[in-house]
């Protein structure tokens, strides 16, 4: 039936108006997501970046401190290295026998005196008795014929320095470096030990005044991995050795300076270390800053970033969930506004009596229907429909009786009309009209007669007609909007006229409009 289309057309009209509010609905959507992403990743961006750079510095600091920890321990030993290497070329040179103990050992502590980390200077026999030293006094009885560095001179011929590990002094007490060579007699025998010695605490204040936190690490070791100092510094540490850290055995062998992130062996705490080889002496210095001082501030910063950005992700959410509930608020809102327009549209539309549409219907679409036939070239039928004697049937059995009798009919009418283009409305009082769009008058008489019969069978008694029961009268018109151009009012008329002629002519039948 007519109608049924164009309930699909309103359906589609009113889904493009709500669809206007769910594409709102999820461009708002859409959009949040964009802007909380973009935030995200522009802080998570941030925030690698600033890890990134917090190591980057911190190796710039730890592979400065190293070179600078490295330059000066060279320098120390260095001048230690000069000065006896001149003291055992006058020693050989004099020859022992007319060494003058006196003049040398102003020499001594005249050297003592102006090389701030030298300890002391020793001059030993043979049998590590003290020959000569920079003291004004030598302990009784003192000998050192028991120390590595002379027992290993005595048995090496060669005469480069050598730098031992760390003992504490028999005269003073200290803690100190040994840098020893071996003296010889003219003829190559082992005449006794040239001893240098340098205060640990030389370094122990040097490596002080750097500003870096208690987790950091400064460490002088051989190259054997014997510690000969360390920040933060303890005796005990003396004891410990490097030989199995991953710097003495994974990297030093190949590289003389590296940047190494591991942990301590001496206090387990992981950190990031620049290593550096000493160009002239077998020793090493490694500089670490511990994880943690590095990553803290950056983390708290981090903290920092991600709360604020949490903050308003969570402002941008409320937000979105505000704008996004009026949105859905509108689309139930347009929802129902659109169900009582459809509602108010049938409403004023529809004949409330029959349910059929009424005489509004007719004139939407009668007009539209006819340029659609011209269009497609079909005929289009209008059939005017009209109930016989029916004011007598009101008469007789009543008003409410007559309603009935108008609703049964236009039950038997909405029945017969079975093509979803076929039109019946209730167009006043006891009056019919169809609308039947590609249909010639052959198919228009085989409806009102098809109806003529379904009333029929109907029996719906009327004392007041000569049939004794119900029946309707008819006028055909058609029109073919190719051959000639017709108004619906005209049509309208066609119809009218036939029917009247029906009429005329004794009722309960139809007549055709002269076309
Ligand atoms: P004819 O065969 O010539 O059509 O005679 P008729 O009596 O049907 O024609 P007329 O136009 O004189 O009377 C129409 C009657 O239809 C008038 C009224 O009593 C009745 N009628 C019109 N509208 C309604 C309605 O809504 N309900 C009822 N119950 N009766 C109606
Ligand atoms: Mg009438
Ligand atoms: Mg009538």
């Amino acid at each position: 039936m007519r109608s049924a289309r164009q309930t699909d057309e309103e359906r589609a009209l009113a889904l493009a108006g709500q669809g206007r509010a769910v594409a709102l609905f999820r461009l708002v959507l859409a959009f949040m997501l964009v802007v909380m992403t973009t935030f995200a990743a522009v802080e998570g961006w941030r925030i690698w970046r600033d890890y990134r750079d917090a190591f980057h510095n911190a190796a710039n600091m730890v592979t400065n401190l190293a070179q600078a920890t490295a330059q000066h321990a060279e320098d120390a030993i260095r001048q230690v290295d000069s000065i006896s290497a001149a003291l055992v070329e006058r020693v050989q040179g004099d020859g022992f026998e007319h060494l003058d103990r006196k003049r040398m050992h102003g020499l001594l502590s005249q050297q003592v005196r102006i090389i701030p980390q030298l300890h002391g200077l020793f001059i030993y026999d043979s049998h590590g008795r003290w020959l000569v030293t920079d003291r004004s006094a030598t302990p009784p009885a003192a000998n050192n014929g028991d120390r590595d560095y002379f027992i290993y001179h005595r048995d090496h011929p060669d005469s480069a320095i050598r730098i031992g590990a760390v003992v504490r002094s028999r005269s003073t007490g200290d803690l100190i470096v040994p840098i020893s060579r071996r003296l010889n007699y003219p003829d190559g025998r082992f005449a006794g030990v040239l001893l240098g010695t340098i205060k640990v605490d030389w370094f122990v204040r040097y490596y002080g005044e750097f500003k870096i936190d208690e987790r950091g690490a400064l460490v002088l070791a051989k190259r054997d991995g014997t510690i000969l100092v360390r920040r933060p510094f303890v005796e005990p540490l003396l004891e410990r050795n490097l030989a199995n850290s991953d710097i003495f055995k994974h990297h030093l062998p190949y590289a003389a300076q590296g940047l190494v992130e591991a942990v301590a062996v001496v206090d387990g705490t992981p950190r990031l270390y620049a290593y550096r080889a000493l160009a002239s002496y077998p020793l090493v210095v490694e500089a670490g800053l511990s994880r943690e001082s590095i990553i803290a501030p950056w983390r708290q910063d981090a903290i920092k970033s991600l709360v604020v950005l949490l903050v308003l992700v969570m402002v941008l959410a409320l937000f979105g969930w505000v704008v996004l509930r009026q949105v859905r608020e509108r689309i139930v809102i347009e929802r129902a506004l659109h169900q009582a327009h459809q509602t108010l549209k049938t409403l004023a539309l529809t004949d409330s009596l029959t349910g059929l549409g009424n005489r509004r219907r007719l004139d939407a679409v009668f007009e539209p229907e006819l340029r659609r036939a011209r269009r497609q070239a079909y005929p289009v039928c209008v059939v005017m429909l009209d109930l016989d004697h029916f004011k007598a049937y009101n008469d007789r059995y009543g008003h409410a009786a007559g309603d009935q009798c108008l609703q049964r009919f236009g039950e038997l009418l909405r029945q017969a009309a079975q093509r979803p283009a076929d039109l019946a409305v209730r167009y006043g009082g006891e009056e019919f009209t169809l609308l039947l769009p590609d249909t010639d008058v052959r198919g228009a008489k085989a409806f009102v007669e098809t109806l003529q019969q379904a009333l029929r069978k109907e029996m719906l008694v009327h004392a007041g007609s000569p049939l004794g029961i119900v029946s309707f009268s008819a006028g055909i018109a058609v029109a073919e909007p190719t051959r000639s151009e017709q108004s619906p009012q005209q049509l309208l008329e066609a119809a009218d006229a036939a029917l009247y002629e029906a009429k005329r002519q004794g009722r309960d039948r139809y007549a055709v409009a002269d076309p």
